[in-house]
């Protein structure tokens, strides 16, 4: 049976709208890259709209042309893909910021994105005008503590509020502060990590704790008949959360979209809740001397 995700859309603040579930296509090997082009084809075929990439993530050529191959075999139309890009870092300087979009479309050969990020707290300005320019259907940002929002909500002639918060967001780092905040502000969070990310070697050591093997996650995936991942993202899902979960593995990208036909019973919900223990798989030390990093913060 072919899954619909179509229906299972929120409205963003500008009035355009995200599935709320997104396949995310970072791999941390150079040789794992190539996948993402076929891992991205599976993907769109088992019903997957949502695709988010990033310059950073090298492979916005592969990605590009498994969509464009999905639009050519008429899988899916230009307007049915929601397709998300980010600003990486060096390209902060206002007049960086739109040619790095122009060079990110170049590389998928599409007209526009529907949502572009700031990978890494800095200002909204050049921002808003590649929205202006038809470049980018949405602008948000990601990683953004909760000053740091303030902060861009409080600017005197903010023109277009960020749609949305990118964070890490999981069992072990259930960002329920942040996530109210958010909801308060009309800014939809969207978790990545969700499965306890691919804990990243080379920030990380192999002793973090893996969690799809959580005891009570897997006691409670007993229960529902289900794997401990389609319960970790189910989470997400029913707390109001547009959820990212990465795989390259034709069988999981297929398991993955069943988070979208099962619930959580309110009960199970707690339990989960209780898991949290404000441990960040990507702690990004590696940015800490920044004046902007952003998880010196509580939240
Ligand atoms: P995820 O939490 O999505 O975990 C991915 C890992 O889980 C992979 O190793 C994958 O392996 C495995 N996996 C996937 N599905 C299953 C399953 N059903 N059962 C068991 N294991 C599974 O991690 P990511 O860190 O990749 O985050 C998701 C996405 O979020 C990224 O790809 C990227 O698009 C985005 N992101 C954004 C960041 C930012 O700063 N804004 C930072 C990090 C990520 P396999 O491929 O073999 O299935």
């Amino acid at each position: 049976m072919r899954m619909n995700s179509k229906a299972q859309k929120m409205e963003l603040n500008d009035g355009h709208s995200i599935p709320v579930l997104g396949f995310g296509t970072y791999a941390t090997e150079e040789h794992l890259k190539i996948k993402s082009m076929d891992s991205t084809k599976v993907a769109i075929d088992v019903g997957f709209r949502h695709i988010d990439c990033s310059h950073f993530y090298q492979n916005e050529e592969e990605v590009g042309k498994a969509i464009r191959s999905k639009i050519e075999d008429g899988t899916v139309k230009r307007e049915d893909i929601f397709y998300t890009s980010k600003l990486w870092s060096t390209s902060h300087r206002p007049e960086l910021v739109r040619p790095s979009l122009e060079s990110s479309l170049r590389k998928l050969n599409l007209d526009y994105v529907d949502l572009y990020l700031i990978h890494f707290p800095v200002s909204l300005k050049a921002m808003e005008k590649c929205k202006d320019a038809g470049l980018t259907k949405s602008i948000g940002v990601s990683n953004f503590n909760r000053r740091q929002l303030e902060m861009i909500l409080n600017k005197p002639g903010l023109k277009y509020k960020p749609v949305c918060n990118q964070v890490e967001c999981h069992l072990y780092l259930n960002q329920s502060k942040l996530l109210d905040y958010c909801k308060m502000n009309d800014i939809i969070l969207v978790a990545y990590g969700a499965l306890g990310t691919q804990r990243y070697k080379t920030c990380v050591n192999e002793d973090t704790p893996v969690l799809l093997d959580d005891p009570v996650l897997c006691a409670i995936a007993r229960k529902y008949k289900r794997t401990p991942a389609l319960i970790a993202l189910r989470y997400q899902l029913q707390r109001g959360i547009v959820v990212l979960v990465k795989s390259f593995n034709e069988e999981r990208i297929r398991e993955n979209m069943q988070a979208l036909d099962f619930q959580l019973a309110s009960d199970h919900m707690k339990i989960l809740d209780g898991l949290n223990r404000n441990f960040r798989y990507f702690p990004a030390d590696m940015f800490n001397a920044h004046p902007s990093f952003p998880f010196f913060d509580e939240y």
